[in-house]
């Protein structure tokens, strides 16, 4: 299979990691019969070093020419950087909602796994930590509270600040579509979360959701409460396959799942359209402080990388490849510095890609 993939390394740790998914990349096409063709896209600061700007219209016409993007991250230390003297609009960050913007990227998905190797770093009792667990948080990205109407008025000396939360159906249902395909490669379970006993939109969105689950009836649909789903999360976080939820429950819900793995070197992210093309870049920043040294942990690219096979080119097997060779890797006890424990074989950026790329190999 030819695939044809945008790259942006962006700033900070951010080309060293895209090079380090590129190696395993690299693997998985000698290894599985595949072809990758890369372009390279400048965003974010790097953009603004050439271009004076974070993002051009070439870069979103190369972009929308890939098959899929993969990205390192973008952003620079925002207090000593001159990136953040610039006006907001101009900001590396600007780049960035461009570009999701640019490419209609609707649904975010944000998978948060134990892996056994680094339970010591997750932060629950041992008794949780020891069932493990392996989630995906998908969440609504481009409605709900954060794009509805909001004004602040003062009326006879009293300020008064009004948000909107609106959803229509259709909005509902391309996510939840979305969210039932993804359940169907995974272990089949969708937990739909909203405020349905308070909220008019949670009760649509609750409406639509049983309406596109019966379109798939081997998944097991239930519903819960964003405040129950909030202290399931550290209660008993293995009863969860996806999460399907809108943006402000999924922005608040997937930032504490993403804490209880405990690694955030670990953790990878995607945000996907109605076709197959999608954005894949990890869920940290750029890490100014350590760019350039070759410490950095290249792992969340690179189950990142897993996630665009997986999800806009359905290599299911050559995901695998990808993510059994992060767990084969940990088992042999190597470990970048953030994830780093007594015992192991401390390794740089480049080495980790060399070990993922030969385990695959
Ligand atoms: P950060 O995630 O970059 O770093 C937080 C801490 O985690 C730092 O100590 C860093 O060294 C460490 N860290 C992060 N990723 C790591 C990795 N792969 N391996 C080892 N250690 C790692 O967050 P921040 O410091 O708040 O932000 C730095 C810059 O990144 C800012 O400009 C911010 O705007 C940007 N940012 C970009 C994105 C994105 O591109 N999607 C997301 C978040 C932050």
């Amino acid at each position: 299979m030819d695939l044809k993939i945008a790259c942006i390394p962006g700033d900070g740790i951010g080309p060293e990691i895209v090079a380090e998914a590129k190696k395993v990349l690299n693997a998985v096409a000698d290894q599985y019969g595949h072809t990758m063709h890369y372009t390279d896209i400048l965003m974010g600061g790097a953009s603004i070093d050439v271009h004076g700007v974070p993002l051009t219209d070439e870069a979103v016409e190369t972009a929308k020419n890939a098959d899929a993007v993969l990205m390192g991250s973008i952003g620079g230390d925002t207090t000593t950087s001159p990136w953040y003297k610039l006006p907001p609009n101009l900001r590396p960050e600007a780049g960035l909602l461009g570009i999701r913007k640019a490419l209609n990227l609707f649904a975010n998905l944000r998978p948060a796994v134990l892996y056994s190797e680094l339970r010591g770093a997750c932060p629950l009792k041992e008794e949780i930590s020891a069932a493990g667990f392996d989630m995906l948080i998908m969440r609504e990205l481009t409605g709900g509270l954060y794009f509805g109407e909001r004004r602040t008025t003062e009326e006879n000396g009293v300020r008064k600040a009004v948000d909107t939360l609106v959803y229509d159906e259709n909005e509902i249902r391309r996510i939840a579509i979305k969210g039932f395909d993804i359940a169907m490669k995974r272990r089949k379970k969708v937990t739909s979360v909203d405020k349905a006993n308070v909220l008019d939109s949670s009760r649509l969105w609750r409406s639509v959701v049983e309406e596109v689950a019966k379109d798939y009836p081997e998944v097991t649909l239930e519903h819960m409460l964003v405040d129950n789903c909030a202290m399931q999360l550290v209660k008993d976080p293995a009863q969860f396959d996806v999460i399907l939820t809108e943006n402000m429950f999924g922005d608040i819900l997937s930032d504490e799942a993403s804490m209880v793995t405990g690694s955030i070197g670990m953790l990878a992210s995607a945000s996907l359209n109605d076709t197959k093309f999608g954005l894949y870049e990890p869920s940290h920043g750029s890490a100014p402080d350590i760019a350039g040294q070759d410490i950095a942990n290249p792992i969340a690219t690179v189950l990142s990388a897993a996630m665009m096979l997986r999800y806009s080119f359905d290599l299911d097997k050559e995901a695998d490849a990808i993510e059994d060779a992060v767990r084969q890797v940990l088992k042999e006890g190597y470990r970048t510095g953030d994830i780093m424990s007594e015992g192991c074989i401390r390794t740089g950026c480049s080495q980790m890609g060399d070990l993922l790329a030969e385990r695959i190999r």
